[in-house]
């Protein structure tokens, strides 16, 4: 008897609406939650076909899968993947979610359905969709204009630079200390313009190539980066370890250019007349590879750690330390292209270790 009671309550206060319907798809039985949802009276709704409760343009098909459903009844969420939309009494519809049991009483097959109510998490589902949408067409326009803009600022500096040099190879002899000076602060300037441009355009690539993934070992990578680097490597007398490093799927070229750019900036932000200390090494971390290069150079402030990853900061002028301050931004597109986070950890006056991961 208290069972029966239990049973009854749970039916009564469920937090769902729940209607019984049977095998010919007429309610049968509907609690408190229908009222408040569908907007009828409970005692209105008995006997009526389930779908009075579904918008006309799909009545028609439901009565093909309530077959269906009864031909392999079991336990389960009705559309999964799909949008289901209900009706109320007054016509309008909203988005709910339905999860279907068979029961069976006497020699009666019956269904029982469990509707919420989900209208506001769809909605803000479409919303966050529609915005994720603009963000990424506002993201490739934004990329495609920084393409187009470098390459085509590229020509018009290479003009100038060009007739800087014939300027100096014709009057040669002619001009005046000031002249000589002028112009090569002209070629200086624009030199410099065409470098900041040249790693503009290379940012703005990154992730362009498609089918770009591919089974690439990570030793072979940093072993070319350090043969790259050998002249600085060799100026510098620095120390480089490198311990054993995965095989790994990832864009070749790009790997590379992340490595390239770690380790230069390892033996470019020393310390004066320390012998650079560099070791590149990697530990698996929650199913990703971790990799860091770790130096004994100057190192960053904390105020400027995240700084450094935006494209054209620099903590440096130029005459200090050479770089267009776009390294790090490559670095960290890169990253995030695959999948992965690069951050930095340091010490001022000790060094500084940059991590990234790449998904396993
Ligand atoms: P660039 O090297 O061309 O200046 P990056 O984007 O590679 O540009 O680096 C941005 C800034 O971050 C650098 O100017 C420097 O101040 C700081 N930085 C990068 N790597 C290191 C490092 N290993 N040690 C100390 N500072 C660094």
């Amino acid at each position: 008897m208290i069972d029966k009671e239990i049973y009854k309550a749970i039916f009564a206060t469920a937090p769902d609406a729940v209607i019984v319907v049977d095998s010919a798809g007429k309610i049968v039985k509907a609690n408190d939650r229908v009222q408040q949802l569908f907007g009828y009276d409970k005692q209105e709704l008995i006997n009526q076909p389930v779908e009075c409760l579904i918008p006309e343009r799909y009545a028609g098909t439901h009565h093909k899968f309530r077959d269906q459903y009864m031909e392999n009844a079991k336990v389960r969420e009705m559309g999964i993947g799909k949008e289901l939309v209900a009706k109320r009494k007054d016509g309008s519809e909203f988005y709910v979610e339905i999860s279907l049991s068979p029961m069976k009483a006497g020699e009666e097959h019956y269904t029982s359905a469990a509707i919420r109510d989900v209208s506001e998490k769809v909605v803000m589902q479409k919303q966050l969709k529609s915005s994720m949408e603009a963000l990424a067409n506002k993201n490739k326009e934004l990329e495609q204009f920084a393409y187009v803009a470098s390459h085509d600022l590229q020509s018009p500096l290479n003009t100038i630079l060009s007739l800087v040099a014939l300027m100096r190879r014709e009057h040669k002899g002619e001009m005046n200390k000031n002249e000589n000076h002028y112009l090569q602060l002209i070629s200086q300037t624009a030199g410099r313009m065409s470098s900041l441009i040249k790693d503009l355009l290379d940012y703005s690539r990154v992730g362009r190539e498609e089918e770009r993934m591919q089974t690439t070992d990570c030793n072979r990578v940093v072993a070319d980066v350090l043969k790259d680097l050998d002249a600085s490597i060799h100026e510098s007398q620095a120390v480089i370890e490198v311990g054993s490093l995965p095989v790994i799927q990832a864009s070749a070229t790009e790997l590379r250019r992340l490595f390239q750019n770690l380790i230069a900036n390892a033996l470019k932000f020393r310390k004066p007349k320390v012998t650079p200390h560099v070791t590149i090494g990697v530990k698996s971390a929650n199913g990703d590879w971790q990799f860091h290069v770790t130096d004994n150079g100057i190192g960053i402030e904390d105020r400027y750690k995240e700084k450094i990853f935006m494209i054209f900061e620099r903590l440096h002028p130029s005459r200090e330390y050479d770089g267009t301050g776009i390294g790090l931004a490559v670095c960290q597109k890169i990253v995030q292209s695959h999948g992965g986070k690069i951050w930095v950890e340091s010490k001022v006056g000790e060094g500084s270790t940059f991590y990234f991961t790449i998904p396993g």
